[in-house]
């Protein structure tokens, strides 16, 4: 049996006609219960899809189904989208003055009273913010109003969460967290998560399913580790990996053939050892990495970044073997 949650097919929107930007031609399908990350760089046309799928932008042709059921656009319907997704934008739209449990249980009608409290509680633990809630809004960090914000537009029965870049109002650490939770929340809850990122590191740690959008157009789809090793375009590679990317000359200097015009490889797949079949370069620059160091090593004018595992073992001007496991031809 099936389990689509999300089908959208053949969107395509341009703001105008003649001139780039928007998303062209763009199809695929949703899991339910799985969270998907779309990335690509800035202006690359990432919200415009986001906002598509939740109904807010009219398209030029295609067509979005929650289920069975085609979400309407804003000039079919007052309020867009479907009432069972919700969409978290960059600038939260919360009521900054009032508390994050009134800000939370807004969503929720009066009727029962009792439900309202008790889920309003529940959707805060599964964020990890009852501790806040008698915070005011304005009272509280990025990072904090972010969970907030999720929160909020979770309490009410909702099947599908769109989150536009969730991760740039956080550092480095809580943003580590953050991704932990909204992966853990989808699991605890069932939702279905759809998030937007220029940071492909956001996508590859937890998402199911990984969209790689390039120019507004879908380079690839799959599981985050296929798309890794099995990158469709260069670009791909370059955008998950920062792969090394080789002429088929250059890559004939360094010992490797292909009859193809490229050869790209991620740094990690070419390590430091003496086996038989390595070949020499020499360190030009040692690049601080925390756990490990990038190596810039040189063979016949071609360069190319390797990993040092053993940090600090080999330093500017050393003479290094390497041996590349392999790599990947376009
Ligand atoms: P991303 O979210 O990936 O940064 P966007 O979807 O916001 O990209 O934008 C994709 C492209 O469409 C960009 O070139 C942008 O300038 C253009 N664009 C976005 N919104 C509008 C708009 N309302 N009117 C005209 N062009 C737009
Ligand atoms: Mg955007």
């Amino acid at each position: 049996m099936s389990n689509t949650i999300i089908s959208v097919k053949n969107l395509t929107k341009q703001y105008q006609a003649e001139q780039a930007g928007g998303i062209k031609n763009i199809s695929f399908d949703i899991q339910r219960g799985d969270v998907v990350a779309i990335i690509g760089e800035s202006g690359s046309g990432k919200s415009t899809l986001l906002k598509t799928i939740f109904g807010l932008l009219k398209t030029d042709s295609g067509d979005v189904f929650f289920e069975d059921k085609r979400v309407l656009g804003p000039d079919e319907q007052l309020i867009p989208g479907h009432k069972q997704m919700k969409m978290v934008t960059q600038d939260f739209s919360l009521n900054i003055y009032a508390k994050v449990y009134d800000n939370i249980a807004s969503q929720l009608s009066n009727t029962d009273l009792k439900t309202k409290t008790e889920k309003t509680l529940a959707i805060m633990e599964h964020l990890r913010i009852l501790h806040l809630q008698n915070k005011k809004i304005i009272e509280l960090s990025g990072g904090e109003q972010q969970r907030v914000a999720i929160a909020k537009a979770m309490v009410s029965d909702t099947q599908v969460l769109l989150l536009d870049e969730p991760f740039s109002q956080v550092d480095a650490l809580l943003k580590n967290q953050l991704r932990a939770d909204i992966k853990r929340v989808a699991s605890e809850t069932g939702v279905t998560v759809i998030l937007v990122s220029h940071d492909p590191a956001d996508g590859l740690f937890l998402a199911d399913q990984l969209l790689i959008i390039k120019d507004g157009e879908l380079l690839q789809t799959g599981k985050p580790a296929d798309i890794y090793q099995h990158p469709k375009h260069i670009y791909t590679a370059q955008i998950l990996g920062n792969a090394v990317v080789l002429s088929r000359e250059d890559a004939e200097k360094i010992g490797l053939k292909t009859a193809l015009e490229f050869v790209v490889f991620y740094p990690e797949w070419a390590e430091i050892n003496n086996s038989w079949n390595s070949r020499r370069f020499e360190v030009k620059d040692v690049y601080y990495k925390g756990f490990y160091d990038e190596l810039l090593v040189e063979r016949k004018g071609v360069n190319i970044r390797a990993l040092q595992l053993n940090r600090g073992e080999h330093k500017k001007n050393d003479h290094v073997q390497l041996n590349i496991s392999h790599f990947l031809e376009f």
